[in-house]
């Protein structure tokens, strides 16, 4: 059986990671990694995927997968965290790229933002919900909701 975490060879170390969203491209993904992911383990490892893997660890990437909205200091600092330990980052999902729903609330009037101060303040969440490229640079993208398969190893594949 093959361990997909192991790594003896200069793989492209591949990391997934989750900002405020639903999860579901990340659970999607997991659906393309069981058809595509023989075929790219000798080029790949995964290290770090919350879906399947317990063990975060945000170092060295070549690529990081990110899917989800940028809506409180915790996804930030995680986001930061990410762009600076990977050479590619792909924004993955249509809430990646665009930050809604979450970033619904953007667009609320004074007194529906008044509604929600105490909320925004008690979960640290940012005055505006940011997409992954208003927060930080981004490389490539992949729009879906979830993530559009083909597109997914289109993109994917270029960096591997
Ligand atoms: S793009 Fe859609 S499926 Fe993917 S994480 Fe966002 S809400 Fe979920």
């Amino acid at each position: 059986m093959f361990n997909i975490f192991s790594d003896k060879n200069k793989k492209k170390r591949v990391g997934v990671f989750s900002l405020t969203c639903d999860e579901g491209c990340s659970i999607y993904l997991t659906e393309i990694f069981n058809k595509k992911l023989l075929g790219w383990l000798e080029k790949i490892e995964i290290v770090n995927f919350l879906a399947i893997k317990d063990f975060v660890e945000i170092k060295n990437l070549d690529i990081a997968l990110v899917e989800g909205v940028v809506t409180s200091e915790k996804d930030k600092k995680l986001i930061e965290e990410v762009r600076k330990n990977t050479k590619v980052l792909v924004a993955m999902g249509t809430c990646a790229i665009t930050a809604l729903p979450s970033g619904q609330r953007n667009n609320f009037n004074k007194d529906q933002l008044a509604q929600i101060k105490d909320h925004l303040k008690k979960y640290k969440f940012l005055p505006k919900a940011l997409s992954v490229k208003e927060a930080v640079k981004t490389d490539d993208e992949i729009p879906g909701c979830p993530i559009d398969p083909k597109k997914f190893v289109e993109v994917f594949e270029k960096y591997i």
